[in-house]
């Protein structure tokens, strides 16, 4: 099916707001294997809606639109929608019934032009409930062309495509879609296509793709079969091909964030953490502390920035921060039993490392860094040479990389 994604308002062009609708749609159709051909963004203009709408539909049969469904006058893409369409309008009784409760609900006054939110597709076409605001949204069906009208704040327009228009979309074709994202810490987007390589090659179903974000890596597994069972098994046969290539750099087959399947690890198994940071000024505590449910492991995170600080707080000696400098091994070795000492915690992790841009020199280079992690007494430590991108690229791929030995020292 070819497709194209058609935005409406005013604020978009004028820069006010991102068009994260556009986005949020693109990656969803093309991981149902729809193709998008378009993006089109119009102000609230009514001539300027029928007439884009209209030239979309020749070319392709599907238009996904968002924004100007609300009660306002300028709100009018469902109206350009019906009428580019051929299609009736008609008050629809339940959901004006809706859209007033709502209004009972929320303690505010109904207004008279609220009641056009209710107008909807007399036939050809059917009604998308809004669970989370008051406009609904719609389908236009006729002559083989498709148009879904969608509401434009992103909260409402999502739950609405994940609840009624992704059932709707994959009724149509005979072939459902699975996928699953496995996400990767260590080896850059190019190191994994290449390794990669002969599974991506020549590729028809499953099909594998990758992405980098900040220091991180996935790759998802697609698989279009005739049942959801065949094309869940595809995957899983594929993720496992994948599994023997990457190893252990694999934290999650299923989308999840590292400081989640850390944090899942340390609870389920009520193993206690605390941290000591130098260069990540906190980031690693906040990270893991913005996970729900982590104060039944989490004890204690430390800023030890300072060379007095590391000090007082964890007793790491004069001597060594003479001897080989507070960005040294022996620096981070010396935080970690300090913290040990002082927490007793079952993990220990502590960081040390030169974030830049000053402060560096030939022998100790900015992104140098040392992480030392401590589980009940094993105890590892690792000099890292982060890519010096910048001052906060270096502070977050430090802490992911404090997250990824953390992940591994538990097993
Ligand atoms: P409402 O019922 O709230 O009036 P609506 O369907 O008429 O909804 P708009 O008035 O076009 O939608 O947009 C409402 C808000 O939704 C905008 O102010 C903006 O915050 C957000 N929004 C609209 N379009 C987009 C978009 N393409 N990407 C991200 N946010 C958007």
């Amino acid at each position: 099916m070819r497709s194209a994604v058609f935005s409406v308002g005013t604020e978009i062009l004028f820069g006010q707001i991102v068009n994260t609708n556009t986005v949020y749609l693109s990656q969803k159709l093309n991981q149902m294997g729809i193709d998008v051909l378009y993006h089109e963004t119009v102000g609230d203009n009514p001539g300027r809606v029928k007439e884009v709408l209209a030239r979309l539909l020749t070319e392709v049969d599907l238009v996904i639109t968002t924004g100007g469904l609300g009660p306002t006058q300028d709100d009018l893409t469902k109206e350009m929608a019906a009428e580019v369409m051929g299609v009736e309008l008609k008050i629809h009784e339940e959901s004006l019934e809706k859209i007033r409760s709502y209004f009972v609900k929320t303690g505010r006054a109904m207004t008279e032009n609220n009641i056009k939110q209710a107008m909807l597709p007399a036939s050809d076409g059917f009604i998308l409930p809004n669970d989370a605001g008051t406009a609904p949204g719609c389908v236009f069906e006729k002559n083989g062309k498709i148009v879904v009208c969608l509401p434009g704040p992103p909260r409402e327009m999502q739950k609405m495509f994940e609840d009624s228009v992704v059932p709707y979309l994959h009724s149509l074709t005979n072939e459902v879609i699975y996928s699953d994202m496995v996400r990767v810490f260590g080896p850059g987007e190019s190191q994994l296509e290449t390794m990669l390589e002969d599974l991506i090659t020549g590729q028809t179903d499953p099909t594998l793709a990758t992405y980098a974000k900040e220091g991180e890596c996935s790759v998802r597994i697609t698989s279009k079969r005739g049942t959801l069972e065949e094309a869940r098994a595809a995957v899983e046969e594929m993720a496992e091909k994948v599994t023997a290539i990457l190893g252990d750099t694999i934290f999650s087959y299923h989308d999840e964030d590292l400081k989640d399947v850390v944090a899942k690890k340390l609870m389920e198994r009520g193993i206690t953490i605390s941290c000591a940071e130098s260069c990540t000024g906190g980031l690693f505590a906040s990270t893991l502390i913005g996970v729900e449910g982590i104060s039944s492991v989490f004890e204690r995170g430390i800023v030890t920035y300072s060379n007095r600080a590391k000090v007082e707080e964890l007793g790491v000696k004069e001597e060594t921060l003479q001897r080989f400098g507070a960005v040294s091994e022996e620096t981070a070795r010396e935080m970690t039993a300090g913290l040990k000492k002082k927490t007793g915690s079952r993990v220990c992790v502590s960081v040390t490392g030169i974030a830049g841009p000053d402060g560096g020199t030939p022998e100790k280079p900015v992104g140098l860094v040392y992480i030392c992690v401590d589980f009940d007494g094993k105890v590892e430590c690792k000099e890292v040479r982060v890519r010096p991108v910048s001052r906060n690229w270096i502070r977050n791929y430090t802490m992911l990389m404090m997250m990824d030995m953390v992940r591994r020292a538990i097993g």
